[in-house]
C-alpha cells in the first residue's frame, strides 16, 4: 500500500503532478537532477513577498538551482531578523550570489494593511516596519489618491528594504573584502505579470546614500502640508539615511 493513499485527493494530485514534472524535466534535460544534487550555484537571490501570485523562479523563467529565495509577508528585511540575515549570509558568503533582488508587488495585502492601519493579527507587529516607511515618507504620499498611495508605498517599501540589505553587516563585509554583489529593487504587477526595475541598485558602500536619495526624489513631495512633528521625521528620513559611518 502506498503512503499516498492516506492523504486527501487534492494533495494526491499535487504529488502526481510533481512526478510528471520530474519525468518531463529529466526527459528534456537528462541528468538534470543528478547534477543539481551535487551542488547549487545560483547567481541570483530573490527576496520577495510570500503572496501566492508572486512565485519567484516562474516569473523570470529560471529553473531549480538558478535562484536562492527568501520570502515573507511584504518582503521586509529588518536587521534583527535572523531568518532573513542568515539566508542572505549563506547566499553571499557560501553561494557567492552576484545579485540580490528585493521584489515587492502591487496589490500587496501586507502593504495595504499597513497603509490603512488594518489589524490583521500577529502580522501587525511585522507590518509595523512598513508603517514606519509610510510615516517616514508621508510627505511624498499624502497628496496622492488612496490607490496611488498604495502603489507608491509598495515601491517605497522596496527601496527601503534594498537599503536595509545594503546596510546589513553581511553586504557591508562582502563589499569591504572586495566581493562583487549588487542589491536591486523591483516591483511586480500581479495584474499584468510584468516586473519593473525601480532603479535603486546599490553595489558599493560609498554610493548607497546617493542611490537611496535619488530613488526617493522620483516621488514628489506635497509642498502645501502644514508643518508637524511627523513632517520633521519625514524630513530627517530623506536626508539622514543610513549610519553616519557610510556618509
Ligand atoms: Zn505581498
Amino acid at each position: 500500500m502506498s503512503a499516498d493513499e492516506h492523504i486527501p485527493d487534492e494533495l494526491k494530485n499535487l504529488l502526481e503532478s510533481n512526478r510528471r514534472w520530474a519525468a518531463e524535466t529529466e526527459q528534456r534535460q537528462p541528468g538534470f537532477f543528478t547534477r543539481l544534487a551535487k551542488q547549487q550555484t545560483p547567481r541570483y537571490m530573490w527576496i520577495g513577498c510570500a503572496d501566492s501570485r508572486v512565485p519567484a523562479n516562474e516569473l523570470v523563467g529560471l529553473m531549480p538551482g538558478e535562484m536562492f529565495v527568501h520570502r515573507n509577508v511584504a518582503n521586509v528585511v529588518v536587521h534583527s531578523d535572523l531568518n532573513a540575515l542568515s539566508t542572505i549570509q549563506f547566499a553571499v558568503e557560501h553561494l557567492k550570489v552576484e545579485h540580490i533582488i528585493v521584489v515587492g508587488h502591487y496589490g500587496c495585502a501586507g502593504v495595504r494593511a499597513a497603509m490603512r492601519g488594518l489589524r490583521v493579527g500577529l502580522a501587525d507587529n511585522w507590518l509595523r516596519h512598513v508603517q514606519d516607511v509610510r510615516l517616514r515618507h508621508r510627505k511624498r504620499l499624502e497628496h496622492l489618491s488612496p490607490e496611488q498611495q498604495e502603489d507608491v508605498l509598495c515601491e517605497m517599501n522596496v527601496i527601503e528594504q534594498v537599503g536595509n540589505v545594503a546596510l546589513s553587516t553581511v553586504i557591508q563585509d562582502a563589499w569591504a573584502r572586495g566581493q562583487k554583489v549588487a542589491v536591486h529593487g523591483w516591483v511586480y504587477g500581479v495584474g499584468d505579470g510584468h516586473l519593473k526595475n525601480l532603479d535603486v541598485t546599490m553595489d558599493r558602500p560609498d554610493t548607497v546614500v546617493e542611490v537611496f536619495a535619488n530613488a526617493l526624489k522620483r516621488y514628489p513631495r506635497a509642498s502645501s502640508l502644514p508643518a508637524s512633528p511627523a513632517d520633521e521625521i519625514a524630513d530627517d528620513a530623506d536626508t539622514q539615511f543610513g549610519p553616519g559611518a557610510l556618509s
